[in-house]
């Protein structure tokens, strides 16, 4: 099971980025920074109590702007845009989250934006006389009015409530009929551990023992590059059975099927927009689409438009990618319409990776959906992608191929002091991830463990999937 996803909502400047940055706090930057790509952080792993749970901004996406990352001039509150952006933004947590925090802020009172968010958040209240659980998505969709529980559940917190008058001032805010009203201040921390209490008691707990075969790809791009076409040339494959009824869940279209005797679930983030469920003008949403769907899956082909190239919607799709350790195929579409000579597939790739900051090991594969040419081939890459990343390298093995490596190229010193690697195994796979017993993980060098990683690539291609690697201090006589 995907990790369960609480989502922040609320008007611009009640301080959506200051509670998301609260509830997820420091997480090592796994990605090195490519110039020109932006990075700011739209979905991150929190922990509370024990569980672990992913938070979305839905704020993070600058209105005034056509993506993340530009500083576009802020909305005016009365214009148009303003309210279309708020209302795209609850109805995408609404689609997408299994817990919503409605964020409002405690010195400028109830505004009429807040009504409205308050408005489409009921929307979501399911008929009383509905069956818990959950619920396929067009099930949800009740007119607004009476009884029923709110799904997915909202819990308003009322934001710079520092003081005691503040906190009292925060009752105002029953007004918006969202049920109680949490003061808290994002900024100090006061009042976000009684609101976070409640939050993870409302998320789904994965039953135990409850182990999903399916392979999950998800095919990610951005708008216009040829998602849609492709799922529809891979339905169509000879190989391909599709079972008669494809699930619709969250915020993407989830197709299943079998190929080769394989179950696999498709998640479609394009589809969802074809079906006229979100409202227009919410194409921005497509990166946090994009990263929904990247979380439920193991494997993310991202498909390219040969013609754009790499947009800064990619790179930041990509680094998610990496973020997360997820697999990834890159598929360039729309070849069809690339002159070519005999070399263009190799330039083509090299600078692909290099702008998406994906190293060799990321295959490339160059398809037209349209024509169908070498789309055969994208599930087969797919599968062995995910093969690969459950791989488990035994123990003894493993640790030969170290001590060969650091015989071939001893680990540097420091100050006089050598690294000494006494030992590693591989703690699991999905993803794969390694650890490293050694004298002083200070020693390890960047470049030292980019060469142990090509050795172990060597006799373990892992492809297109990014390897974790860890570096523990043991001392050097146990
Ligand atoms: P999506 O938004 O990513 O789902 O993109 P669509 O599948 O809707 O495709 C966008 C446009 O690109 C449509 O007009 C498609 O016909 C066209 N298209 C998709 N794949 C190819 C391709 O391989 N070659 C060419 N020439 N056009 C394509």
């Amino acid at each position: 099971m995907a990790r369960p996803l609480v989502a922040i909502v609320g008007r611009p400047n009640v301080g959506k980025s200051s509670l998301f940055n609260r509830l997820v706090g420091e997480r090592l930057a796994v990605v090195d920074d490519t110039p020109g790509t932006t990075r700011d952080r739209l979905i991150a792993a929190a922990e509370w109590s024990g569980r672990i749970f992913d938070v979305m901004d839905t704020g993070g996406i600058d209105p005034a702007s056509g993506g993340p990352g530009h500083k576009g001039a802020p909305l005016s509150v009365d214009s148009a845009d303003y309210i279309r952006e708020i209302r795209a933004q609850a109805e995408f947590a609404i689609q997408s989250a299994d817990a919503v925090i409605f964020l409002t802020e405690v010195t400028s009172g109830v505004t009429p934006a807040d009504q409205e968010i308050a408005q489409l958040l009921r929307r979501s209240r399911t008929a009383p006389t509905q069956p818990p659980g959950p619920l396929p998505r067009p099930l949800r969709e009740f007119p607004p009015g009476e009884g029923g529980e709110l799904r997915p559940p909202v819990f308003l917190a009322v934001n710079r409530s520092e003081t005691e008058a503040r906190r009292q001032e925060a009752v105002a805010f029953y007004e918006l009929g969202m049920g109680e009203p949490h003061p808290i201040s994002a900024l100090h921390g006061t009042g976000v551990a009684d609101l976070l209490d409640e939050v993870v008691a409302v998320l789904p707990q994965a039953e135990a023992g409850e182990e999903d075969e399916r392979v999950k790809i998800a095919i990610v791009g951005k708008p216009n590059s040829g998602k849609s076409t492709l799922l529809n040339r891979l339905l169509g494959e000879e190989r391909v059975i599709v079972s008669p009824i494809p699930g619709t869940t969250r915020d993407a279209i989830d197709t299943e099927m079998e190929y080769g005797g394989l179950p696999i679930t498709l998640i479609d983030t394009a589809g969802i927009r074809r079906r006229g469920k979100i409202a227009p003008g919410v194409e921005k949403y497509s990166v946090l689409r994009a990263m929904g769907a990247i979380r439920r899956a193991d494997v993310a082909l991202l498909v390219l438009d040969a013609l754009a190239g790499v947009t800064a919607q990619d790179a930041h799709i990509a680094g998610y990618v990496l973020e997360e350790y997820k697999s990834v195929v890159i598929v360039v579409n729309k070849w069809d319409l690339v002159e070519k000579e005999s070399d263009t597939m190799a330039i083509y790739t090299r600078q692909v990776r290099q702008e998406l900051n994906f190293l060799d090991y990321v295959p490339a594969l160059f398809i037209s959906a349209l024509t169908g040419r070498r789309v055969d081939q994208v599930l087969p890459i797919a599968l062995q992608v995910q093969e690969e990343r459950l791989t488990r390298i035994p123990t003894s093995a493993l640790n030969q191929l170290v001590r060969e490596a650091v015989t071939r190229h001893p680990p540097p010193s420091h100050a006089g002091r050598r690294l000494k690697i006494l030992y590693a195994s591989q703690v699991r796979t999905d993803p794969p991830t390694f650890l490293f017993h050694v004298n002083d993980p200070e020693l390890m060098h960047f470049s030292y463990e980019r060469y142990l990683e090509n050795r172990l690539r060597e006799a373990y291609p892992f492809t297109g999937t990014p390897l974790r690697f860890s570096f523990r201090k043991r001392r050097e006589d146990t």
